[in-house]
């Protein structure tokens, strides 16, 4: 096998938030430059091409997140059972995680941290190793059977994406704003967080670090997506201010050479309290909306997961980010083992009094906490009294909630958000039949509190989440 010819290596993408994979962009990059010719095929938006896997001596997957990882490990089968003997390797936030299972899964190597250098290197040790020998190989950051490794925290030498071999951007989520839709493209400046929350899967492969992507590698980046017909571009750093520095200097670079560019990104309130002496001047070079994890308002569940903001501070951020003409979007983890009814509904009027119905995705009403394995939050002593067994399939601990009723309540609004979304009802009618759920009322049918053809906040046209 020749495995700088092309198709040898090849990289899958299972899914990225709608978005076209960076995940897959930036380490075929790093592999092009190392010389290799790698393909790649994203299995959101196209079919797995069994001639691809066939060709393969080494196949890379992206599992950047949990619906990816659940997917990730339906793609390894059908790889395995068309090509038994390539090469494996997980990689991506998830694989460290839960190196494990996917070891014993259908995975030879497992990848997490600042994946691209150890892809890399392990491509090209088994490339010189050739078939016959077996066993782990000795690369830091590439965990194997028998050969633990902890996540690769060392800066890179960033290569430049490259997206040629990836489907085109109109194949992803777009941009939705005053009733257009437009292109949009995705890049990263930063990886990793300087925050430590409980229940997000960062900290315990990063440890509280983060990692800066070089301003020109980054612009490049936006060039050829603006090249391929992006007019926005979503930064899709965990948080775009732990380097506000950092952050401020790409954006001014990037609307200095296209002023017409709108973006978006994701920070979390203590930051946009902290370091929102920026979002004025974010604002004029074309920030529209910014995501931000309030995930409660209750206390209780908010130092749970170490957040360090209260809903004070979340009133806050959003009149600054209101009178910077910024629409904040914010994301929940709507439902907790010490979440409680009068809670849940807390967070809905909140929505509602605050004019942010337009502002959250209805998905978000069903969220229910993740635990996945490695995660802070499962060893911690609030947490024990509810977690119940680690669902390995699943990659979380499952958890019950103390009020029965509580759970029952979340798989009631988790259907009636799906039903609705299939229906292709105004979202803002089903907050308010959520809102009847969460009262125990039945759900009144669509009342169109909010006119149909109101200007809506910015958004993307993907609503996952994770
Ligand atoms: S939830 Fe956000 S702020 Fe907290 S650790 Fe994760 S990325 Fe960082």
């Amino acid at each position: 096998m020749q495995w700088r010819s092309p198709g040898s290596v090849l990289l899958v993408s299972c899914y990225e938030l709608g978005h076209q994979p960076l995940g897959v962009a930036l380490p075929l990059g790093f592999l092009e430059r190392a010389g290799f010719a790698p393909a790649a095929i994203d299995v959101a938006v196209e079919q797995l091409d069994a001639d691809k896997i066939a060709r393969a001596a080494f196949v890379g997957i992206c599992v950047p997140m949990h619906t990816a990882l659940r997917l990730g490990i339906r793609v390894a089968q059908r790889i395995r059972e068309i090509n038994a003997d390539c090469h494996i390797c997980f990689y991506g936030l998830y694989a460290a995680l839960n190196a494990d299972y996917l070891l014993d899964h259908g995975g030879d190597s497992c990848i997490g941290g600042e994946y691209e250098g150890p892809l890399v290197a392990l491509v090209e040790a088994l490339e010189v190793r050739g078939k016959a020998q077996n066993g782990p190989l000795d690369i830091a950051g590439v965990i194997q059977r028998g050969r633990p490794a902890k996540p690769f925290l060392e800066r890179l030498s960033f290569a430049v994406p490259s997206r040629h071999a990836l489907p085109t951007l109109d194949k992803y989520a777009q941009l939705e704003h005053r009733g257009e839709r437009r292109t949009a493209g995705h890049v990263e400046a930063s990886r990793g967080c300087l925050h430590l929350c409980t229940h997000c899967p960062i900290p315990p492969v990063y440890e509280g670090r983060f990692f800066i992507l070089p301003p020109e590698v980054v612009l490049e980046d936006i060039r050829a997506q603006v090249r391929a017909g992006a007019t926005h571009i979503t930064f899709g750093d965990p948080d775009f201010l732990n380097g506000p520095k950092h952050s401020l200097r790409v954006v001014r670079a990037m609307h200095e050479e296209f002023p017409h560019l709108t973006f978006d990104f994701t920070a979390k309130v203590e930051h946009l309290l902290k370091r929102g002496e920026a979002l004025p001047e974010f604002a004029e070079k074309g920030c529209l909306f910014i995501i931000t994890a309030v995930e409660s308002l209750s206390d209780r569940v908010l130092s749970i997961l170490d957040k360090n903001h209260t809903r004070a501070d979340v009133e806050a951020a959003l009149g600054i980010c209101r009178e910077a003409g910024i629409a904040l979007r914010p994301t929940w983890v709507a439902f907790t083992p010490w979440t409680t009814r009068d809670d849940y509904l807390e967070i809905l009027h909140f929505i509602d009094a605050n004019a942010l119905v337009d502002h959250v995705d209805p998905v978000q009403y069903a969220i229910r906490l993740l635990i996945p394995p490695g995660s802070w939050l499962a060893d911690h002593p609030e947490t024990r009294p509810h977690r119940g067994p680690l669902d390995e399939a699943a990659f979380t601990y499952r958890w019950e909630h103390p009020d029965p009723e509580m759970d029952r309540l979340q798989r009631e609004v988790s259907r009636l958000v799906e039903q609705d979304a299939r229906a292709g009802l105004d979202p803002a009618d089903t907050f308010y039949r959520v809102l009847d759920l969460a009262h125990g009322r039945e759900p009144a049918t669509a009342q169109h509190v909010l006119p149909p053809d109101r200007l809506r906040a910015p958004r993307l046209t993907e609503t996952w989440f994770c």
